[in-house]
């Protein structure tokens, strides 16, 4: 058994804080936790001190990319690299994220990340749980279509390259289903859709509704009968009702949602994963990274929009989940790694720090359908704790800079210590 004794515990879930907190831990699970006068120290048990530190459960990054990108240039990198670099310096990006107290991500889209995901299981690579989806579904011309290859090589089913992110390419409902039993049998763990437009597709654009509604309802019924759910990159509000009335609940992006389209996310309870850490560091580091010119200007059109959206969405009670959308590790800007920049995001467009750290744990754990599993210090959750220097709840900023983690615990084994 393994204790962490003293320190003040945070658990967004219940909106939680106790002073001098006890974290009891067995088996990989928290088995208790409270305050030290309520938890006594079982016999035989290691003993750590967290005296003056802040206990937490680990973080969760609910929507991103592990892709071993090193550029904003894709056409030239996708086709020059060969496919096992991108691995190993994913490899590196996920070691970059578990030390900075991300102790699951949730990959929206890469067939790196899929693979990794086993690997990180069977232990030979350390790095947080992967939840991964592998091949999302698009549309031809929708946002996960690349639109400037021969359709032939967006197609992971008929391409001559591998790379690590490209999508199944279906159209009315029976390609979608046979897209979506393609993705469940190569084991992904849920099911990505895009039903818009967005800003990294070259010929669309954001507002555009992509997929039909029984096209979208086609793959929430593949997802439900192999007991998976469905995750829908949307941006603007006709594609992102569409999604939500057709039973999508996990939702990313929302760059411009009207009121209907936070009502229906009301009704329905859905969790919106707002992502305004890729446009803040695509805005700032995008030239620099080659990003292509149309992109940038998509960016730029969408900014303002995306933050009074998600201000009102905040506002009204959306349930947000914090999810950067990180897919290039530049060479000059490392990004894995300052995953919790969305937490601080979130915090300046208003969102409380409190608030804010539950988007990035039970919320996003939610978003993922983990929630049963990790997310919160509740008894009975697998044990994934980090402990830190400072108060996110007064500083959220403090948990950007990984020398604030001063020890992350996943599955109740310490995976790093300062
Ligand atoms: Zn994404």
């Amino acid at each position: 058994m393994l204790v962490l004794d003293g320190g003040k515990v945070i658990d967004p879930a219940g909106d939680r804080v106790i002073g001098r907190g006890r974290i009891i831990i067995d088996s990989g699970k928290i088995v208790d936790a409270g305050s030290v006068s309520e938890v006594d120290v079982p016999d035989s048990s290691s003993v750590i001190d967290t005296g003056g530190l802040t206990i937490m459960p680990g973080l969760i990054d609910a929507h991103m990319h592990i892709t071993g990108f090193r550029s904003g240039d894709y056409v030239r990198e996708s086709l020059l690299t060969p496919f096992g670099v991108f691995v190993a310096r994913a490899i590196k990006d996920l070691e970059a994220m578990l030390d900075a107290g991300y102790t699951t991500v949730v990959d929206a889209g890469s067939i790196v990340a899929l693979h990794l995901r086993d690997a990180v299981e069977e232990g030979v690579v350390r790095g947080p749980r992967i939840l991964a989806s592998g091949y999302p579904l698009s549309q031809t011309f929708g946002h996960g279509d690349i639109h400037f290859l021969p359709p032939e090589m967006a197609d992971p089913r008929t391409s001559p390259v591998k790379i690590p992110f490209q999508s199944l390419l279906c159209d009315g409902e029976d390609e979608f289903r046979k897209g979506a039993r393609y993705a469940l049998r190569e084991g992904a763990d849920f099911l990505k859709i895009f039903v818009t437009g967005g800003v990294a597709s070259q010929k669309d654009k954001p507002e555009y509704p992509q997929m039909t509604r029984r096209e979208i309802a086609a793959v929430v019924e593949e997802a439900r009968r192999a007991g998976r759910f469905v995750h829908a990159h949307a941006e603007s509000s006709e594609g992102y009702i569409n999604a939500v009335e057709e039973g999508v609940r996990t939702l990313a992006h929302g760059m411009d949602l009207n009121q209907d389209a936070v009502n229906v996310s009301l009704e329905r309870d859905v969790t919106l994963i707002p992502t305004l850490s890729i446009v803040d560091v695509t805005l700032k580091f995008g030239p620099s990274i080659n990003l292509p010119d149309w992109m940038l200007e998509k960016l730029q059109e969408v900014h303002e929009r995306h933050i009074e959206s998600v201000k009102k969405a905040y506002r009204e009670g959306v349930r947000l989940a914090a999810g950067t959308d990180f897919f290039i590790g530049a060479k000059d800007v490392q990004l894995y790694g300052l995953n919790s920049l969305e937490i601080k995001l979130l915090v300046n467009l208003g969102v409380k720090p409190m608030d804010a750290l539950k988007a990035a744990t039970i919320n996003a754990a939610v978003s993922a359908g983990l929630d049963r599993i990790t997310g919160s210090l509740e008894t009975g959750k697998v044990a994934d704790i980090i402990v830190v220097d400072g108060d996110p709840t007064e500083n959220p900023e403090i948990l950007v800079n990984q020398n604030n983690i001063k020890m992350v615990i996943k599955e109740g084994k310490i995976v790093k210590q300062m």
